[in-house]
């Protein structure tokens, strides 16, 4: 009787973003196995196969022929194992792969992630900026309205928020940055990577505007951004006027509703209004 052919799993396979000897026991040991690696770039695939002694047939799968390819490569998976890699880090984050990992899901083909590099991750982990809640917005984009607009959309953004720049663009973005989050927000600037050329600096948009301003060397290098959170500082004061308010109410209603109807009045936070007279209520009882 004919044994039934056993099927293909596509592994994701993290490189290195540039130390070479950031790629895992793990990933190479994949890389030996598998029958296919589906590369975004032939050269950078091939010199890194060199790197670790490994020879396999590579297919194309860079961001112009991802949906031709991505049914290309679903067909070899009926029985063969496949690796997806990138030119540097994570595939599928900023690079080709969602789609093929998205289709797979769809024909019931198990997709194995390893972990490893990711730029994105290795800058937060080093930024000095809360890393326990982030969004990642990928690139800013290119067109200088459409970059203000992305911007200006995440002033209020309360969680770290994580963008890749290219070398060419980094002095206008962080010009727009600087007018449209203010010269004082905090962010890291994370350059070059695992490389020998290594930086990682946190300090103020304004910082970073006037050193990038006058120093073409370096805007050179790959570049993750690291933007530390919208802080609401300004606690409003609560004004002599609110204050008599408050206190005509206070002996008619209750705590919440001397606090809701003070807040509809002058149109501030019922909260604060709420916790200054309950500071107030236990003070007096003292
Ligand atoms: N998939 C990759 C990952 O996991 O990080 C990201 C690919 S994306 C096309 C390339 C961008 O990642 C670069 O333009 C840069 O913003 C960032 N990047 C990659 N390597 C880097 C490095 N060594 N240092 C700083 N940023 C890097």
């Amino acid at each position: 009787m004919k044994k039934k052919k056993k099927n293909g799993k596509l592994f994701i396979v993290p490189t290195p973003i540039g130390n070479m000897k950031d790629i895992t026991y793990r990933a190479i040991k994949v890389l030996n196995k598998i029958d296919y690696i589906a590369s975004e770039n032939y050269k950078i695939t091939l010199k890194l196969l060199n790197k670790f002694n490994i020879k396999k047939k590579i297919i194309s799968f860079h961001k112009y022929n991802e949906h031709k390819n991505t049914n290309l490569i679903i067909k070899k998976l009926k029985n063969k194992n496949i690796a997806l890699i990138s030119n540097a880090g994570t595939p599928t984050i900023n690079d080709p792969g969602f789609i093929l990992v998205k289709k797979c899901h769809k024909k019931k083909i198990k997709v194995v992630p390893l972990p490893g590099a990711c730029a994105a991750i290795t800058a937060l982990s080093a930024s000095g900026i809360p890393s326990n809640k982030f969004c990642f917005e990928g690139f800013l984009p290119s067109q200088e309205k459409k970059r203000c607009n992305t911007i200006k959309k995440i002033k209020f953004e309360k969680r770290t928020i994580i963008f890749y720049e290219s070398p060419h663009r980094i002095k206008k973005s962080l010009k727009n940055i600087v007018e449209k989050l203010g010269p004082l927000r905090k962010m890291t600037l994370a350059r070059e990577l695992t490389k020998y050329w290594e930086s990682i600096k946190l300090q103020t948009a304004y910082y970073f505007f006037k050193k990038y301003k006058n120093n073409s060397l370096i805007c050179k290098g790959e570049i993750v951004l690291i933007i530390s959170g919208y802080k609401n500082k300004k606690k409003k004061k609560i004004s002599k006027k609110i204050k008599k308010t408050l206190y005509i109410l206070k002996p008619l209603l209750s705590l919440t509703k001397t606090a809701l109807v003070t807040s509809k009045i002058y149109n501030i936070k019922k909260n604060s209004l709420y916790k200054y007279l309950l500071k107030k209520q236990n003070n007096d009882k003292k």
